[in-house]
């Protein structure tokens, strides 16, 4: 049983998506880091690291890193939680945890997270994701230095700048009457299916990106196509942005490269579906709703 709700106001509402923090979190660049008690959001490799008693999961708290927890590069301010200073360090997956603490995938189908805890960790997981890999200048090779009050980072040598990249994606409900067209990737747990979804590409509108994705992956094109929502995808760092269309033509043809299938399914005998913390699920629900 996850504490994650079962369905959505809104599509800003899905986990991940900054709307789940509002009121508690408060983002902050390193700079304007501040000493004192706070609290720490460990990551290991998709886990938070947390204390479990009987009271349940808790974030630790202190104005060091919690005794017998070792951390793989200095910690890093990333604003408040609970209007206390909240900070980020990475630990290494083999580290072997003391009594009393506890790994909680954020990235699991059905966490045993809160919808808070997980999208707090899977922002803090994309800041040191982004901060191993912005040490050096891509042009010159230089060492980056920080861009004061934000995220960015700038090379003294070659004076470039670089900020954090995210990666739009868009995914599409395609239906025809009484039908939807839903798709699995091989890697997918057996007998679920999806909607089809991919990276945007050089010099695309997101319907354009649509159009080609489902014509590149399923063989057929669409039309009427009508943006519904978005949501961050933290694996890696995605935004995903949420379409529906209609079918207008053409015969199916499943790309092998990227789908293991896809198929018509009648709205009375669909199969299993994603989980409902991701915006595939929304879109389908949404359209069951409407029907
Ligand atoms: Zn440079």
């Amino acid at each position: 049983m996850s504490p994650f709700p079962r369905h959505y106001l809104s599509t800003i509402h899905l986990p991940f998506n900054s709307t789940c923090l509002a009121g508690r979190f408060t983002p902050q660049p390193p700079d304007a880091a501040c000493a004192g008690e706070g609290y720490w959001l460990l990551i290991s490799a998709g886990e938070l690291l947390l204390r479990e008693d009987a009271t349940g999961l808790s974030l630790p708290r202190g104005s060091a890193l919690p005794a017998g927890i070792i951390a793989a590069a200095p910690p890093l301010h990333i604003g408040h939680w609970d209007g206390l200073p909240c900070r980020v360090a990475a630990i290494s997956r083999n580290f072997s945890l003391p009594p009393g603490w506890v790994r909680e995938s954020f990235s699991a189908a059905v966490p045993r997270l809160s919808i808070e805890f997980a999208s707090l960790a899977a922002l803090a997981q994309q800041i040191l994701r982004w901060e191993k890999e912005s040490r050096y200048c891509s042009t010159c090779g230089g060492s980056l230095s920080r861009v004061a009050g934000g995220w960015g980072k700038s090379c003294p040598d070659c004076q470039s700048l670089r900020f954090p990249a995210i990666h739009p994606c868009v995914i599409v409900l395609i239906h025809r009457p009484g039908e939807l067209l839903l798709a699995r990737k091989a890697e997918w747990p057996a007998g679920r299916y999806g909607l089809v979804a991919g990276f945007l590409d050089f010099g695309e509108a997101l319907e354009e990106a649509v159009q080609r994705e489902v014509l590149e992956e399923t063989g057929i094109s669409v039309k009427d196509i009508r943006y519904i929502g978005s949501q961050a995808w933290p694996f890696p760092g995605q935004i995903m942005a949420g379409f529906t269309a209609e079918y207008a033509g053409g015969e199916l043809c499943v790309d092998a490269h990227e789908l293991e299938d896809a198929r018509w399914f009648s709205l009375d005998a669909l199969p299993e579906l994603p989980p409902p913390r991701s915006i595939a699920r929304f879109l389908l629900d949404q359209h069951l709703e409407q029907r």
